[in-house]
């Protein structure tokens, strides 16, 4: 099966439903061969993001280009584009292999060339030997691989899936993200895939999008926007995170003073890119705190902070404690080893924040 990897460009793309946006100003660049996700809450835009790039949805302003080239107004089916749909759009009368073979024999390809491509598609997703069953014979998953089958057997040039794991259950879930991505892999053909959970986003996608309300607010691969996030969305999306509002109100070479909003003054050490004066929202992840008993003597790197604990849960690999540090309740993880006991809620403890890993946001 051949493949041509095509680059895909948003530039400055806004859509509205009426008076509504939907879409506003968004700018994107997705490399040949890539495996995108874009990701947000509901109603954040990514559907209407994809749909346009199928062409089900036109634009009001912009560019979007495929290989450099506008394709804004060219009809879906002229764009070379393919599009899993959430339910998988199967035909349920007609068998797998014909249901395969469809778009082939619209496009009156010879009974040779449809076998051929129809067989590998098949065998490509590991359905060789199911192409005379109807779909509802079929498995979730299985129902999902005759859709990718005949999505990639019209060798398009970009394969859009919308939530393309949201109707299987957890477990296969789990066993089709590997599926796909290996797929993707084996195709190199660039995908590009809408999810609302981070998880999926995460271990799947190359790089991602995160939209809310219908703006794009960061494009990165995971470690660069868990690690690095631009603004208070991301960090709250991608990953869990603290997030204290405050003022910075002091800074030096050496120190940086932050007056978190219910909990008073921080000192912390300067980071090598300080924040400008003013409102800022300090971020840390629930794992980047220690937790320990009031009084005990901490690592005198991290900054200590004296709470109560509010609520404390155990998920095996790590506890994970809700802590009220004046009028702001902190979540603080501990990884867990045999031995290890877990305070009590009404404990009196200190948490240690890693300033290093601590990263101030602007909005
Ligand atoms: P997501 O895929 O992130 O859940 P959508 O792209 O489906 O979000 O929708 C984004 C917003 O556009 C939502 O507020 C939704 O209600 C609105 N919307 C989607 N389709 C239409 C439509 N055909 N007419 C009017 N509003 C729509």
């Amino acid at each position: 099966m051949s493949t041509h990897k095509a680059s895909l460009e948003c530039r400055h793309i806004s859509l509205a439903y009426g008076a509504t946006p939907v879409l506003r100003d968004v700018n994107l660049k997705i490399e040949p061969g890539e495996f995108f996700a874009l990701l947000g809450p509901s109603g954040s835009g990514k559907s209407t993001l994809l749909r346009l790039i199928a062409g089900f949805n036109q634009h009001q302003s912009g560019e979007l280009l495929v290989d450099g080239q506008d394709i804004s107004g060219v009809p879906p089916h002229r764009r070379g584009v393919g599009m899993v749909f959430q339910n998988y759009a199967l035909w349920p009368h007609m068998t797998v292999w014909d249901n395969v073979a469809f778009g082939l024999v619209e496009r009156r390809e010879s009974r040779d060339a449809i076998r051929r491509k129809v067989g590998a598609a098949l065998a490509l997703v590991g359905l060789q030997d199911y192409g005379q069953r109807r779909p509802g014979q079929l498995s979730g998953g299985q129902q999902q691989r005759v859709a990718l089958a005949r999505t990639i057997v019209i060798e398009p040039k970009l394969l859009l899936l919308d939530e393309p794991l949201s109707n299987l259950d957890k477990h296969l879930r789990v066993q089709m993200r590997d599926e796909l991505k290996n797929l993707q892999r084996t195709l190199g053909l660039t995908t590009i895939f809408v999810t609302h959970d981070q998880e999926e986003a995460m271990t799947t996608a190359d790089r991602m999008a995160v939209l809310d309300q219908g703006i794009l607010q960061q494009v990165g691969t995971a470690a660069g926007l868990y690690d690095e996030p631009r603004n208070r969305f991301v960090a709250g999306f991608v990953g869990t995170a603290n997030l204290l509002e405050g003022t910075v109100t002091a800074l030096d070479g050496q120190t940086l003073c932050f007056d978190a909003q219910g909990l008073g003054r921080l000192t912390l050490p300067a980071p090598a890119q300080p924040p400008a004066l003013g409102a800022a929202t300090l971020a840390f992840r629930p794992h980047q705190m220690h937790i320990t008993a009031a009084g005990a003597a901490g690592d005198a790197a991290r900054v200590w902070l004296d709470g109560r604990v509010e609520s404390a849960e155990f998920l095996g690999e790590f506890s994970r404690y809700r802590v009220r540090v004046g009028e702001v309740a902190l979540i603080c993880d501990q990884p867990h080893d045999a031995g290890v006991v877990m305070f009590e809620p009404g404990a009196a403890v200190r948490l240690g924040i890693a300033p290093s890993q601590a990263r101030y946001l602007s909005a």
